[in-house]
Parts: structure tokens; C-alpha cells; sequence
């Protein structure tokens, strides 16, 4: 793959917009984790020093195509100044006429924050004339939203029909990261999923039967599999249309030599709230009325055990309903297990960031923790991502 990058490219006295993913977290009106913002920091201040003027474009939570005043994106606006140091200047549009004369206006090293993008219905449709609208004050496009790659949106895919485009550091980093483990990986290499359905996650899975020498699979995702091994699974969150999918992958990780670890005792309970009484049991021991909710005591030593003698590890997917204190030991332990690790490590997806982030681990206790979820998914999977592959010559 030939990745369009800035090595080269001549920035100076150039009008560049930047497509980020500060989708961050807000709460009261605050930002609550500045890890996105920190990592474009490196993008936005090569762009800056090589004397270009920058506008940043950014969707934030899920307005639907209407303008919602709780998603504007002021809030990111008083941060990244924090960040920077910098003054950081607001426009409350993306392609009117007054943000065109505010762009016209930047001057060298100056930035400009344009609206929530996911405010316009034409950038889901990826509608072209207003790709066009994006794209006419500028010399050229630069896209350094990862998290956003798997989506033909007109500020991720249509807007490379109208400029130069490249891709940002973050791009590059996370792109040098994800295939490097796909082609070479450091062996033997176990892939730990975990997480709520399966239909995000089977696709890595299969592919993976090729590349990983070891599956853990855990959190809600393990049930569909516990389903096809035909036990009881009560009112636990499972997939029931894809218990033929589970057991398909169970068949060929058996005929491939690949070992498949899945939980074999549990926690359940009855209830979900913080006070909840929760057991643990064998796999085959749910009783009615309880719903699995944990890995158990056993099946945790047994993860640690692989993990401990993985070089590369890949872990995307909570354990178990981490967000309540009786379910969070799974999630908790194999977090802590894989940080304390030797193995590379590569970990993604937004819950399973929460989660590390809840236990009080960093980003730099992992050799890798992906921007992307979804984007880290798909492209693990193989699948073609539209707006990277608009970023390739
Ligand atoms: P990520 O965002 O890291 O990719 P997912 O979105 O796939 O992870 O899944 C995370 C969710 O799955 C969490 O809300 C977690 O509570 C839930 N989950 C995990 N295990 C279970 C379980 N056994 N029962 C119900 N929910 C679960
Ligand atoms: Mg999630």
C-alpha cells in the first residue's frame, strides 16, 4: 500500500484542511479525555511550523444532521488552546460564505476550528457538491482522523476528489502499527476479544485464523459460542442468529491447529446494579433467571496463562459488564495482565479504552492503543477502508 504522507510535501504559505476525529467525551460541558486532541498535536504542529494556515474539521457525537447546540464544538476549541498554547479561532459553520472569508483571512501558523461536521445531512451522503464546498477555499487536504476511515463521508472520502490529499502522522502511525502485525508479527501471536456482539467481531476472527496462533474469546461474545457448544445460556446477552457463524469458527480454528480458549466457568447473577449478589460457576451450572455477566476465577487464570506466553497481543472487547463493580473482575485482571506484558501490545475500541482508562492504566502501558475501533477493526479484517484508499497513489 502507498501511503500519501506529508514526507515532502511543500506546506508553505499553503491553505490546509485537516480532517480529525475529536470526538471526545463531554460531560457538563467539558472535555473529559483530551486523548484525541493529544494525538494530532504532532500533525498540527508540523503543519503550523511549516508555514501554512490550518482549518480543522471534526464530527462530535451524533447530532443527525441538525445543528445541536450541546455538540458545537467550542468546547474543543478552549482545550486545544490549552494544549497548545496557542489561540485557536471558531467559526460557526463549514462551507458558508462567512467561513470561506474567515479561511481567506487565516495567515501563516494561524488556525481556524470549523463546526461539528455531522451538522450537514450531505456529509454522511457524502453529497459531492458539498465536497466541493468543503474543498474551495483550500491548496490542499490533509486527513489525520483514523477513527474515521472506514466511513465514505464527504469530509473523509468526497473531499479527496477535490484536493491534494494526504495522510497525517496519526494516520501513518497507526497504518505502520496494524500492518506490521499482519504481515510479520512477533509469535506466537493470541488475539483477545471480548465485547458485546458478535457481528463486529467475527470478521477479525476469521481472518485471524490465518494470522493469530491463539484465541481468547470472553465478555458477551463468548456466549453465542457457549450456545453452539449447546449449553444453557438463560437470559444472557447472546446472538442467536449466529450460532452457525460461531460454530463455523470453532471448526476451522480445530482443523487449522489454533487454539480457541473460551471462558469455562462464569460469573452470573441475577440482577444488574452495583450490590448485585454474583456467582461464580461452571459454564454448564447457569441457572434460570441469571444471566452471565464475567468471566470467571478460573477461565481468568487460564487467559493470563496465554497471555504471558504471547510476544504480540491483540485485545479489543470488554470481559464482562465491566461498568458494574460485581462484573468488573475479568476485564480488570486481563487488563493488568496485558499491560504488565513484555508481549507487543495493541488494544482498540472505544469501551475497552474506557475501561483501561477506569483502572487507572495509560496509553504508554501498551505498546499500541489504537484511535479507531471500528477503523482498527475493519481494516484488521481486511476490509477495504474508503477514505484511506483515497489517500493512496
Ligand atoms: P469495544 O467498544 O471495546 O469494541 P464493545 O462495544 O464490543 O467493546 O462491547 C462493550 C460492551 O459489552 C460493554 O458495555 C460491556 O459491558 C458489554 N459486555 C461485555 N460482556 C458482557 C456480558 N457478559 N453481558 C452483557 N454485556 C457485556
Ligand atoms: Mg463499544
Amino acid at each position: 500500500m502507498n501511503l500519501k504522507t506529508l514526507k515532502n510535501v511543500n506546506l508553505n504559505g499553503k491553505r490546509v484542511l485537516m480532517r480529525v476525529d475529536l470526538n471526545v467525551p463531554i460531560k457538563d460541558g467539558k472535555v473529559q479525555d483530551d486523548t484525541r486532541i493529544r494525538a494530532i498535536l504532532p500533525t498540527l504542529n508540523h503543519i503550523l511550523k511549516s508555514g501554512a494556515s490550518l482549518a480543522l474539521l471534526t464530527h462530535l457525537g451524533r447530532p443527525k444532521g441538525r445543528k445541536v447546540e450541546s455538540l458545537k464544538t467550542d468546547v474543543i476549541q478552549k482545550q486545544l488552546e490549552d494544549l497548545i498554547e496557542k489561540s485557536v479561532k471558531k467559526v460557526d459553520g463549514c462551507v458558508e460564505d462567512f467561513v470561506k472569508k474567515e479561511v481567506l483571512s487565516l495567515k501563516k501558523g494561524e488556525i481556524l476550528l470549523l463546526e461539528n461536521i455531522r451538522f450537514y445531512p450531505e456529509e454522511k451522503e457524502n453529497d459531492k457538491s458539498f465536497s466541493e464546498k468543503l474543498a474551495i477555499s483550500f491548496d490542499l487536504f490533509v486527513n489525520d482522523a483514523f477513527g474515521a476511515l472506514h466511513r465514505a463521508h464527504a469530509s473523509t472520502e468526497g473531499v479527496t476528489h477535490h484536493l491534494p490529499s494526504f495522510a497525517g502522522f496519526l494516520i501513518e502511525k497507526e497504518i505502520k502499527i496494524l500492518s506490521g502485525i499482519l504481515i510479520s508479527p512477533q509469535r506466537p501471536l493470541c488475539l483477545i476479544v471480548g465485547g458485546a456482539k458478535i457481528d463486529t467481531k467475527i470478521g477479525v476472527l476469521e481472518r485471524f485464523i490465518d494470522i493469530a496462533d491463539e484465541f481468547l474469546i470472553g465478555g458477551a461474545l463468548a456466549n453465542t459460542f457457549l450456545a453452539s457448544m449447546g449449553l444453557y445460556l438463560g437470559d444472557s446477552l447472546f446472538q442467536k442468529e449466529k450460532i452457525d457463524v460461531a460454530n463455523k469458527f470453532l471448526k476451522a480454528t480445530k482443523s487449522n491447529n489454533k487454539r480457541c480458549i473460551l471462558p469455562e466457568d462464569i460469573v452470573i447473577s441475577a440482577e444488574i446494579t452495583n450490590e448485585a449478589k454474583a456467582f461464580n460457576v461452571d459454564v454448564s451450572e447457569l441457572k434460570e433467571g441469571m444471566k452471565i455477566l464475567d468471566i470467571g476465577k478460573l477461565t481468568i487464570e487460564k487467559f493470563k496463562k496465554s497471555l504471558s506466553r504471547s510476544k504480540t497481543i491483540i485485545w479489543n472487547g470488554p470481559m464482562g459488564l465491566y461498568e458494574y463493580a460485581p462484573f468488573e473482575g475479568g476485564t480488570r485482571e486481563i487488563i493488568k495482565a496485558i499491560a504488565d506484558s513484555d508481549a507487543e501490545t495493541i488494544v482498540g475500541g472505544g469501551d475497552s479504552i474506557d475501561a483501561l482508562k477506569k483502572y487507572d492504566y495509560k496509553v504508554s502501558d501498551f505498546t499500541h492503543v489504537s484511535t479507531g475501533g471500528g477503523a482498527m477493526l475493519e481494516y484488521l479484517e481486511g476490509k477495504e477502508l474508503p477514505a484511506l484508499k483515497a489517500l493512496q497513489s
